[in-house]
């Protein structure tokens, strides 16, 4: 039997074609039946264009109904869909390319005059147009392909699509997704968080990127729900729509703005049964703050997408503060100590998962790959994290974030929540700087809050961390700033810290 993921979606897509599948904010709705149509037409164009099962179709674009035509239409002629990143500029691009060698490449018309010179030298036989409002060159040709298609059938090992990620250091990884990764994924997730007929998500995130494609996304298509399908956010919007939504997933960044919101209350929070973040470290005081606004506590969740969700709190049970939960149903979740055994509970450690959701390795990569896993097959995530006894896993950082200061470990959480907790303190990310004597040496970046009646200086910062911690956790050097530095994704990027204050 085919398993390919477009199928298995639309065997469960609603019944009734007019259903609504996106919303959009001018008010046209896409109902399903549109989706079916659509995702064949764009399927036809692909196969015109000569794509074959496991061709590549990148594509560099705004979130539009379009966007979301062209990957159902890719999955549908059996090929492998790579998403990247509007933000990308053209070294990036140029790896991209030259790496995965699409057979398609849509590009927006702003960047349409580069995109085609890089994609002429990575030797990418397509280039089309799709702009921000979801027309032009592609639209068009998908209009005149017939509204229907035999889904090419495809085995579970089958790639459906390869998504980049950002990699802070050295060059973007294709982390390869197959059709059993991604319909596991879903269905898990939809499972869990107890997806039930006439659900409402709100879609706020990007589609480039896991988190927006193939866990929200997804989740709603796999529920044959209705969408919010926001082209950007914006937090007074989507708090006017929270009244008409049951499901929101966001990044913490979205929880922040939204409390900024007056209008976010009970009242707007009445149908609503389940806000869900991921991506970044929702911090205790918005965990705590969106529970005292709304009545609602935020399930937090974790995952990369080198596999998508790996632990997530409960949709039932107790939603742990600063935790993301236990390992989700099918995942093998471990915490390693440096000896290559299972740390003890509460002892921070490498986080390892391993199941059916977790990536078929980098493209194009088998080393990078092997180094990634051990020898029992579980993929080292990089993450730091710690377990309780009773499973319930808490994230200290990146193990790349992970300072050495005189031969001793210091895990930069355990200092930002010491220094987050000091009146008028909004945020902080501590970091390591070269040090001639000790390798690396704390340095603690902080965001004070505007109004704050009297604001720290940095010796009540290094008083607050000596009174609470060891002396060689202290930072050496504190230096206050408006913001720190986020990704679209709302994780802090502390490569960008490192470099400014080296
Ligand atoms: P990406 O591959 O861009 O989705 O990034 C994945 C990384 O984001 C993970 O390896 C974690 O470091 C981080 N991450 C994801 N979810 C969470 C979370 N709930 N709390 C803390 N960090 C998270």
């Amino acid at each position: 039997m085919s398993q390919n993921l477009y199928a298995q979606f639309e065997e469960r897509f609603p019944h009734d074609d007019g259903a609504p599948a996106m919303a959009l904010p001018d008010g046209r709705i896409v109902p399903y039946g549109e989706l079916k149509v659509q995702s064949a037409r764009y399927a036809n164009l692909l196969v015109s264009l000569g794509a074959k099962p496991g061709d590549r179709i990148a594509a560099q674009v705004e979130k539009s109904p379009c966007a979301v035509f062209l990957y159902l239409g890719a999955l549908r002629a059996g090929c492998v869909f790579l998403p990247m990143n509007p933000a990308y500029q053209s070294g990036e691009l140029a790896h991209l390319l030259g790496d995965a060698r699409p057979h398609v490449f849509v590009v927006r018309p702003q960047a349409a005059a580069q995109g085609r010179e890089l994609a002429a030298q990575a030797a990418v036989p397509h280039v089309l147009e799709l702009s921000d409002d979801g027309e032009g060159e592609l639209a068009v040709a998908a209009a005149q392909h017939a509204p229907r298609f035999a889904t090419i059938s495809r085995s579970a090992d089958d790639l459906a699509a390869i998504l980049y990620t950002s990699g802070t250091t050295g060059r973007a990884k294709g982390a390869m997704l197959t059709h059993r990764n991604l319909g596991i994924g879903v269905s898990t997730l939809h499972k869990f968080w107890g997806f039930k007929p006439g659900d409402v998500l709100l879609h706020i995130l990007p589609i480039y990127h896991f988190h927006g494609l193939f866990v929200t996304l997804h989740c709603a298509l796999w529920n044959g729900s209705a969408m919010w399908f926001e082209p950007k956010f914006d937090a007074k919007r989507a708090v006017a729509l929270l009244p008409r939504s049951t499901v929101c997933m966001g990044v913490p960044t979205h929880y922040v703005r939204m409390l900024a919101e007056p209008g976010l209350n009970p009242e707007a929070c009445r149908e609503m049964r389940l806000f869900i973040s991921g991506s970044a470290p929702l911090l205790p005081d918005i965990f705590n703050a969106f529970r005292e606004r709304t009545g609602h506590t935020i399930l937090e969740r974790y995952g990369m997408t080198e596999g998508g969700m790996f632990a997530s709190n409960p949709y039932g049970g107790e939603r742990r503060c600063g935790t993301v939960g236990q390992a989700l149903p099918g995942v093998s979740l471990r915490v390693m100590n440096g000896e290559g055994q299972a740390a003890a509970p509460g002892v921070t450690g490498q986080i390892e998962v391993k199941g059916d959701n977790v990536f078929a390795g980098y493209w194009r990569l088998p080393e990078k790959t092997a180094e990634e896993h051990t020898a029992d097959g579980y993929f080292k995530t990089g993450d730091l994290g710690q377990l309780s006894k009773n499973g319930y896993l808490t994230i200290v950082g990146r193990d790349k974030d992970l300072i050495i200061s005189g031969g001793l470990n210091i895990y930069p959480k355990e200092i930002e929540e010491v220094i987050d907790a000091l009146a008028g303190v909004r945020e902080s990310a501590v970091i390591g700087l070269k040090h001639p004597d000790f390798g690396e040496a704390v340095a603690a970046i902080v965001v004070r809050e505007a109004a704050a009646v009297s604001q720290p200086q940095a010796e009540e910062v290094v008083q607050a961390v000596k009174s609470r911690l060891a002396s060689f956790k202290v930072p050496k050097s504190v230096y206050f700033v408006d913001d720190l530095p986020r990704n679209a994704m709302g994780k802090v990027q502390k490569n960008l810290l490192r470099e400014r204050f080296a």
